[in-house]
């Protein structure tokens, strides 16, 4: 035996069979488990077995050796159509168009393979010689053989029929169907093989079948590569890839050269080195417009979830802003899925009100005119928070149904992705059909769920963020606004205060001197300076006189708010003796206290005191008006003056065992018209005067006013204390 090998006759079959290995090994390696990948590796396995012996037999002269390999070879062509429709049922397993009838057809398929090998080495029934070709030997075929053609032929039209039948299913994906679609194209190319079998009958061609299961293996390796076909990872992309490059740098390079050595022969080695150099050039950019092309139109569903969905995730978390979100997810999307358009429509919380607010190469009809659209979109799908698609659409059945999925093919809309957060649809991310015009994987819907989900928390985060945004411009608006009306009201009332203030301080200085008029005259009367009165008479006139006096003490104290409020209260600070003070006031009090049948005490200080700078006027009224205080909301008992020199500062008190002072009353003491509850029933002229102007002028004095009572019914105290070197030394304040 003498081999020729590689000659244009003996190497077509050995290529096929390379590359049958190569395929089969590949989709073995990244399928180890799945019983599909199997039963295309024993596909493969047999084309390998039958392609191989071809090779060989094409190469032999000796007559013995090829009668061995025409058996040897078809032993593995017998196999080829039982293992494609065990791979056809396998394929279909989950769309229930599998009957009985096709599992006792592929057991009853093995047992007759089985048969056909029994009688292809024991019997002359199945292959009975050999013819000799130009090209070779090759086998001659007996009766046997006609059985496994028709067993051929019938096991071929069931796998077409089958393959129709499950196209057909509306349960059917469309990715499944578009499979299904390339799977069938490739079984056709198989079976055109088949014209072999003519040569068997002593028509005599070269045996070209390698042709056919060529297109087969390359539909094969395109429907693996871009319709996730038995999900065969990117690794075949890239020697794709690189392969192509190679052919479209080498085959011109050598059209080239060859076409150079033959008119410049001379300068073979020249245009050698120069072809060389031109092809290392020329390749890196080859493979990177290859590269580009493929990822646009051939693997444009070939990417890595994982990946796809960490990258997302890393940039949607950076931003809180809205167009931001929308170009990094088209960007993002547009990389993995090569979709033609994209666009978001936002649903606002007044039900049925919608808005594009990102369009990304969409002809997106300008007003959102077709409302019954975006509203079957809404109530129908994203409630259901189910990824819409227009075949499934079209499928659906009914006719409103295939009427929206007119108009949503018109916008060439391929998917509607539901934006939903906790429960809550925000709105839709509407894809277009992909540029590769597959439709949309398992694996597609699967990513753009995920990517569905995140973008509507980022989204709604986004919004969220704008909306407190707006929020707070609005906020500080109201409370500017707020704060100009409340200045504007601060500055009414105290013009209006001042006015009050004016009015009061007129009207005073007005009563004032007529009341001075009425005291002299009354006093002079009592006194006798008119004559003798007689007693009634002198009674009435002393009831004017005390009336007119309260009268005057009011105008006082009028007289006084107003110049303390508007700062025009004048000091008059002069060192003198407090105590002397004190024990006069107190003197001069004795008969009112001594009227009530009160004992009015003054407890001198224990050491003297030292002089105090004071306004001795102001001052001695504060003393009156408390010790006075204490005279009249006392009814019996006693009232005790005391003072003392306390480190730094004098004390004054006056204590009583008076009506005393609710808990409630206290923190009111000190204000202007303030009385205590019950304090109208005993003395009714009171003002509620007294005191607010007795804290003033003690506050004049750098000092400080107090009141202390254990409760009602249980008398009082009053005291203010003056510092001694904290004192007021100019003249006024
Ligand atoms: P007036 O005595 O004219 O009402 P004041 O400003 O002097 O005004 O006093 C305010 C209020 O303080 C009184 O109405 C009274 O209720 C309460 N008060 C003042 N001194 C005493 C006291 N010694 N015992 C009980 N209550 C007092």
């Amino acid at each position: 035996m003498s081999l020729n090998l590689f000659t244009e006759y003996t190497l077509p079959p050995l290529v096929s069979a390379l590359l049958f290995f190569v395929l089969g090994v590949f989709v073995l390696r990244k399928n180890k488990n799945k019983a599909l990948a199997w039963s295309f590796f024993l596909i493969c396995l047999a084309t390998i077995w039958w392609q191989f012996c071809w090779f060989i037999l094409f190469n032999v002269q000796s007559a013995q050796l090829a009668s061995i390999l025409v058996r040897v070879g078809y032993a593995g062509i017998i196999f080829i159509s039982v293992f494609l429709f065990h791979f056809s049922l396998i394929l279909l397993k989950d769309l229930k168009v599998i009957k009985t009838f096709d599992k006792f057809l592929l057991w009853l398929a093995y047992g007759l393979s089985a048969v056909f090998e029994f009688s292809l080495f024991f019997t002359n029934t199945f292959v009975q010689g050999y013819y000799v070709y130009f090209w070779g030997y090759y086998p001659r075929v007996g009766w046997m053989h006609l059985v496994y053609v028709a067993l051929t032929l019938f096991l071929i039209t069931r796998i077409v029929i089958l393959l129709i039948k499950a196209y057909r299913k509306p349960t059917t994906s469309a990715l499944q169907k578009s499979q299904m679609k390339y799977f069938v194209v490739a079984q056709i190319f198989y079976n055109l093989a088949a014209v072999d079998f003519l040569v068997n009958y002593g028509v005599e061609f070269y045996p070209f079948a390698f042709v056919f299961i060529l297109v087969f293996l390359s539909i094969t390796a395109y429907i693996i590569m871009t319709q996730r076909f038995m999900n065969v990872r990117p690794v075949l992309r890239n020697s794709t890839v690189y392969l192509s490059s190679l052919i479209i740098v080498l085959v011109p390079a050598l059209v080239v050269k060859y076409w150079l050595d033959a008119v410049l022969p001379s300068f073979i080695y020249w245009i050698d080195f120069l072809a060389v150099v031109a092809m290392l050039s020329i390749f890196p950019y080859i493979r990177n417009c290859v590269n580009r092309f493929a990822n646009k139109y051939l693997f444009s569903s070939l990417y890595d979830i994982k990946q796809v969905v960490a990258e997302l995730s890393d940039k949607l978390g950076t931003t809180l802003d809205t167009a931001k979100i929308y170009e990094v997810i088209t960007k993002i999307l547009g990389g993995a899925l090569h979709m033609k358009g994209l666009s978001f429509i936002t649903i606002s919380e007044v039900k049925s009100r919608y808005r594009v607010p990102y369009s990304h190469s969409f002809t997106w009809p300008k007003k959102l005119a077709k409302q019954p659209l975006y509203d079957f979109i809404f109530k129908d799908f994203v409630v259901k928070n189910k990824i819409l698609s227009v075949d499934e659409l079209k499928a659906a059945g009914s006719s409103k149904a295939k009427r929206l999925a007119k108009d949503l093919e018109k916008i060439k809309l391929e998917l509607v992705v539901p934006l939903i957060v906790n429960d809550k649809p925000i709105g839709v991310m509407v894809l277009g059909k992909k540029e590769s015009k597959d439709s949309y994987s398992h694996e597609d819907l699967e990513l753009l769920r995920i990517i569905g989900a995140q973008t509507a928390i980022a989204l709604e985060n986004a919004l969220l963020y704008e909306e407190t945004k707006k929020f707070n411009a609005k906020l500080i608006k109201e409370v500017d606004k707020a704060t100009h009306d409340l200045k504007q009201a601060n500055q009414e009332l105290k013009t209006l205060d001042h006015a009050k203030s004016d009015f009061i301080s007129i009207a005073s200085h007005q009563l004032r001197t007529p009341l001075t008029v009425i005291k002299g005259y009354s006093s002079m009367m009592l006194e006798g300076s008119f004559g003798p009165m007689p007693k009634p008479i002198r009674n009435h006139l002393r009831k004017v006189y005390d009336s007119n006096e309260r009268l005057i003490d009011l105008v006082d104290d009028l007289l006084n708010i107003s110049r303390i409020e508007s700062g025009r209260l004048q000091f008059n600070f002069t060192s003198g003796q407090l105590d002397e003070m004190v024990k006069g006031v107190v003197e001069e009090l004795k008969p009112s206290a001594a009227k009530k049948g009160l004992a009015l005490k003054f407890i001198k200080p224990k050491t003297s005191l030292p002089p105090l700078k004071m306004d001795k006027t102001k001052l001695r009224q504060v003393v009156i008006n408390l010790i006075d205080n204490a005279i009249k909301y006392t009814e019996k008992g006693w009232v005790k003056v005391s003072l003392r020199f306390d480190g730094p500062a004098i004390k004054f008190c006056v204590a009583d065992s008076g009506i005393g002072i609710k808990d409630s009353t206290m923190p009111h003491l000190f204000k202007k018209f303030s009385r205590g509850e019950k304090t109208s029933i005993i003395y009714t002229e009171g003002s509620g005067l007294g005191l607010y102007v007795g804290k003033m002028m003690i506050e004049a004095h750098n000092g400080r006013i107090w009141a202390e009572s254990k409760g009602e019914g249980k008398g009082s105290e009053f005291c203010f204390e003056i510092p001694i070197s904290k004192q007021q030394t100019t003249n006024s304040k």
